[in-house]
């Protein structure tokens, strides 16, 4: 490891057992020294005088999680829409929640979810926006402090969605053309903007096109969801004489930056194809369940070479936005899909670290605790009684830990988060004005 020095203020995270998450996903007894954002050192650091400094004695230390499937303006809608299957789900609840948004009900869901996520470690999303007003959402996250990929929903067509969520095709690509120029570059340097068409139901060919074309010219990340629920992809031959993957691919779908959610229906075939072409998957295990689209065979998708990620999905789905849960979720299932150790719970944190880094574009970055990436770090207690004997830290984070265990929690080397407590945003107040906008909201959409 590198010893190193840095320019004050600075921080020094002391004393703690650092899961790097790297490629070899090394563990290390030492410090973490923060400088100018970044991590400068790693393991036994001389920080400069003055270097403030955190005790991470019988802590863990991790790169802040990534979750590359979140929808922030649907964690307004937790608990109105259980026990429907996927596009059932979409027809009668979430589409007509997502349609009834104003701008403040908009910004009240991002900041649920946004509390809730950076208490929980998590400090980079890729989110997938609604059709209307996903400034509120950047901005929102840009409060918020964390780090954002994201982009409007692209939707032109499709049965049983509402007229205020279908765009003419030129006005959606053209409102996330201005979306990429006023947010790329933000001062803040944590907003990205990608492209994001739903799913192939609610899109033509000419608007997943069009966001095919406008992200590879600009090197942007493309997201969209597809083979989730078997109905889902009934629906899909049936209007396109093809399964969703296929179609997708003819209209261009490929890496590098792009990848699709869920992937639950994928064979073996389809699997090698993905690989191919560079496209990545995000697992989003509790969604699956909820909605029963079934398990996304993760290993196997690893063994044919595709990057798979983590997401948490919706709050109407979920129903929590919860890495701890997913990263749980992700590695009991393999067991079941694959066998117990088909993915040690080595592998099942890459998840929600370096494979989430490199699935959105941004190893080099995020992703994982290496002197010169972003500091983007988590402190993890391990002293309350679920979490007192950690002889595999590996494990005992993806089996045992909880969102309650993150106490502090760093972007770009900025507290957002500590002793537990989220500095950026009045995590009580966020809680009411969402329980009083989520009133609105249902009347306005009468769910
Ligand atoms: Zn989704």
């Amino acid at each position: 490891m590198t010893p190193g020095r840095a320019a004050a203020p600075g921080l020094v995270l002391r004393g703690g057992t650092v899961l790097t998450c790297d490629a070899r996903s090394t563990v290390v007894r030492g410090d973490v020294l923060v400088a100018g954002g970044r991590i400068a050192a790693l393991g036994r650091v001389r920080a400069p005088e003055g270097t403030r400094s955190i005790d991470c004695r019988d802590r863990l230390i991790l790169p802040g999680l990534v979750l590359a499937h979140v929808h922030l303006c649907q964690t307004l809608f937790r608990g109105l829409a259980s026990d429907l299957p996927l596009l059932e789900w979409l027809r009668r609840r979430v589409w007509p929640l997502e349609a009834a948004h104003d701008e403040r009900s908009l910004r009240a869901s991002a900041e649920l979810g946004l509390s809730e996520l950076l208490l929980a470690g998590v400090t980079t999303i890729l989110d997938l926006g609604t059709v209307h007003d996903q400034d509120v959402v950047f901005d929102a996250c840009v409060r918020a402090g964390i780090r954002v990929i994201g982009g409007k929903s692209l939707m032109d067509s499709g049965a049983g969605v509402p007229r205020r969520l279908r765009e003419p095709t030129a006005r959606a690509l053209g409102d996330a053309e201005r979306l990429a120029r006023e947010w790329n570059g933000h001062p803040s340097g944590r907003v990205e903007h990608a492209w994001i068409p739903r799913f192939v139901l609610s899109c033509s060919e000419r608007l997943v096109r069009g966001a095919v074309e406008r992200a590879r010219a600009a090197g942007a990340a493309l997201h969209t969801h597809a083979a989730e629920h078997p109905a889902e992809r009934a629906a899909v031959r049936a209007a396109l004489g093809a399964d969703d993957l296929t179609v997708l691919r003819r209209w261009g779908w490929r890496g590098p930056r792009a990848s699709i959610a869920h992937g639950v229906q994928l064979r073996a075939g389809a699997r090698r194809a993905l690989a191919r072409d560079g496209v990545g998957v995000v697992h989003c295990p509790s969604a699956n369940l909820k909605l029963g689209s079934g398990i996304a065979q993760v290993a196997a998708l690893r063994g044919a070479g595709v990057v798979v990620g983590l997401g948490a999905d919706g709050a109407p789905c979920n129903d929590n936005l919860d890495p701890f849960v997913e990263l749980r979720h992700a590695a009991l299932l393999s067991s079941v899909a694959a066998g117990p150790g088909a993915m040690p719970a080595a592998g099942a944190l890459a998840l929600a670290t370096r494979d989430g880094a490199r699935l959105l574009g941004l190893e080099a970055t995020i992703g994982s605790v290496e002197v010169g990436k972003a500091a983007d770090l988590l402190v993890l207690r391990t002293d309350a009684p679920h979490l007192g004997l950690a002889p595999d830290p590996a494990a005992a984070v993806v089996y045992a830990a909880q969102a309650r265990d993150v106490e502090h929690v760093l972007v770009g080397g900025e507290p957002v988060v500590a002793g537990a407590e989220l500095q950026t945003l009045d995590a009580g107040r966020v809680v009411a004005v969402a329980r009083d906008e989520q009133r609105r909201l249902r009347r306005r959409a009468e769910v």
